[in-house]
């Protein structure tokens, strides 16, 4: 068991994480980074980032987050592999409790990101990794040549789609309403992309197939009709990746004070409302998720801690 106790705990290595870990450091606290898998969280599996700002021209998520790891570990934040699945943050020192220890410290950072949501359709457990999918980089390419369909319509339905016309020959976007909930310019290119379909105002109700997937069936919201889609007899099989959204990883936390969505509340501080506890990035709840307001939360977290810290001294 761990008996040190840090200035502060980071949970999370995604680019709210990494970021409170470089100014953590730079201000000079003895900081302890964890993170269950590895660096980058949703971000490492972002094929193209156009828009944090000083990207490089084919900038991918997992070259940005490759940076902002090395920054982190130059200014010397501790690092542990483990997932935390019990929290005590009530305290005056915060206990982190993971599957190979515990985990002491002044302040914590919650900075565990959000997960993808499951479409919610029958059988969907049993295709994940036989043609369901949530992440274009990973399995893009195994459907090279093949017939692709996205649930969801946000900006990672509309962002993956355009991905998945590098390998697939088709790409169905099927979306619950009849307009995209993407940012207008995803929007646009997924409008003129030839490889890109529409199917509107449906959502995905079952799906089914042999060894792969190859039997999709849709309802249409408006009209209760279902549709069967059935994958071209010489392909044999197809796939279906989801982007319905993302939920946040803070069921661990009872203490803390959440939104509807299950989103810890913040300040603008980062302040939750347990003394000494600062939620940055994804798992809280604001209106713009980015890497870019993910990385300003987790700096503002940092430098709040800072000053806990010092009031403390
Ligand atoms: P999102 O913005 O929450 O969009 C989810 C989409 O899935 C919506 O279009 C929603 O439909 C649909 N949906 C939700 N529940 C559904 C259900 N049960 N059945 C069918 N469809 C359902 O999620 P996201 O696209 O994963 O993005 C998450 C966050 O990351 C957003 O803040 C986004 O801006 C950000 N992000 C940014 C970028 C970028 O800037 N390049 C890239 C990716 C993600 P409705 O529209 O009808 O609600």
């Amino acid at each position: 068991m761990e008996e040190k106790i840090y200035d502060t705990i980071i949970l999370g290595a995604g680019p709210a994480g990494l970021s409170a870990a470089i100014y953590a450091g730079r201000a000079g606290l003895d900081a302890l980074l964890i993170e269950k898998l590895m660096d980058g969280g949703q971000l490492a599996l972002t094929a193209e980032i156009e828009n944090y700002p000083g990207a490089q021209e084919n900038e991918t998520g997992a070259s940005l987050i490759g940076k902002m790891s090395a920054q982190a570990d130059k200014f010397g934040a501790e690092r542990k592999r483990d997932e935390i699945i019990a929290a005590e943050l009530s305290g005056k020192v915060k206990k982190l409790i993971g599957g190979r220890g515990e985990y002491l410290g002044k302040t914590v950072i919650i900075a565990a990101g959000a997960s993808h949501r499951p479409i919610g359709c029958k059988n969907e457990e049993s295709f994940i990794g036989r043609g369901i999918s949530y992440c274009a980089t990973c399995d893009g390419a195994f459907f090279k040549d093949l017939e692709v369909f996205v649930a969801g319509g946000g900006d990672s339905a509309a962002e993956e789609a355009i991905y998945l016309t590098r390998f697939a020959r088709k790409v169905t976007i099927i979306h619950r309403r009849n307009e995209l909930r993407a940012a207008s310019v995803l929007r646009e290119k997924a409008f003129s992309n030839p490889k890109i379909n529409f199917l509107w105002d449906s959502v995905v109700e079952e799906v089914n197939g042999g060894t792969r997937l190859n039997l999709i069936k849709t309802r249409n919201v408006k009209t209760g009709e279902l549709t069967e889609i059935r994958a071209d007899e010489k392909d044999g099989y197809f796939g279906l990746f989801g982007f319905i959204g993302m939920e946040p990883q803070a069921g661990i936390f009872t203490e803390i004070a959440k939104d509807e969505s299950g989103c810890i509340l913040t300040d603008e501080n980062m302040k939750t409302n347990i003394e000494g506890v600062y939620a940055a990035g994804d798992i809280r709840a604001k209106t713009l998720r980015q890497a870019v307001t993910a990385a300003a939360d987790g700096a503002v977290a940092a430098v709040s801690a800072e000053k806990f810290i010092q009031g403390e001294k």
